[in-house]
């Protein structure tokens, strides 16, 4: 099961992903993970692409596909993969579009999550993360039990840097902007379904479980 994710930042991508991966058991590739992960790090990649991602801006088009081109290439994507934040551009989805036919493989679905900019801003404003095991709340729907502390090892509650509200609406133009066009890319190819990403989360996983149960 070879999936992408496409929607604006703070639709739910993430979130919908990692029920994915529950039930089909296929990995959850995000790029924006990997990234985080290779910043906290300190790798090379990770200090170039912080500069980008500090400003909300786009991490180069080269080093993002040499990264996935690297996770492909794990023996857990043998079987699939959900991409959530790749491709966010047209030369990614064409290099991604190489990347799979040198291993005789195809996609299956694009799901186009969709959510008005009020909602997104309202969203990613109240995101909260914890910096030492990763897990993810919102204040407005999933918060943490005790004040701004980690539900699961008590740690501080950070806020993304890149969820502040001066970068929130510069990440929203480049979606815009940049990610948008892909839809029309894939609709091209008759890959696209849509979904309403202002419902509720287990709503539109069943949808999307309906969606990918077809798929043989
Ligand atoms: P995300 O966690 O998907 O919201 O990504 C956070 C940030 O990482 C983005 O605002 C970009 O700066 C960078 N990033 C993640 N995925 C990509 C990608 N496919 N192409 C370029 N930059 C990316």
């Amino acid at each position: 099961m070879n999936i992408i994710l496409i929607g604006p930042p703070g639709v739910g991508k993430g979130t919908q992903a990692k029920n994915i991966i529950k039930r089909y058991q296929v990995p959850h590739i995000s790029t924006g993970e990997i990234l985080r992960e290779n910043i906290k790090k300190q790798t090379k990649l990770g200090i170039h692409a912080k500069t980008f991602m500090d400003m909300g801006k786009l991490v180069p088009d080269y080093d993002v596909l040499g990264m996935v081109s690297r996770r492909l290439a794990d023996d857990d994507c043998f079987h699939g993969f959900v991409f959530d934040g790749f491709p966010r551009t047209i030369p990614q989805a064409d290099g991604l579009s190489k990347l799979l036919s040198n291993t005789d493989k195809r996609l299956d679905r694009v799901i186009v999550l969709k959510a008005s900019d009020e909602i997104i801003i309202k969203r990613l404003s109240s995101r909260r993360s914890c910096n030492n095991c990763g897990r993810i709340y919102n204040l407005l729907f999933n918060s943490p039990k005790n004040d701004n502390k980690c539900d699961v090892c008590g740690e501080e509650l950070t806020q993304r840097e890149d969820d502040k509200p001066e970068t929130i609406k510069k990440r929203l133009d480049i979606y815009r902007l940049q990610t948008e066009p892909l839809i029309n890319y894939y609709e091209k190819l008759d890959l696209t379904v849509f979904i309403n990403g202002e419902s509720d989360i287990n709503n539109i996983s069943e949808e999307i479980f309906q969606i990918l149960d077809e798929i043989d």
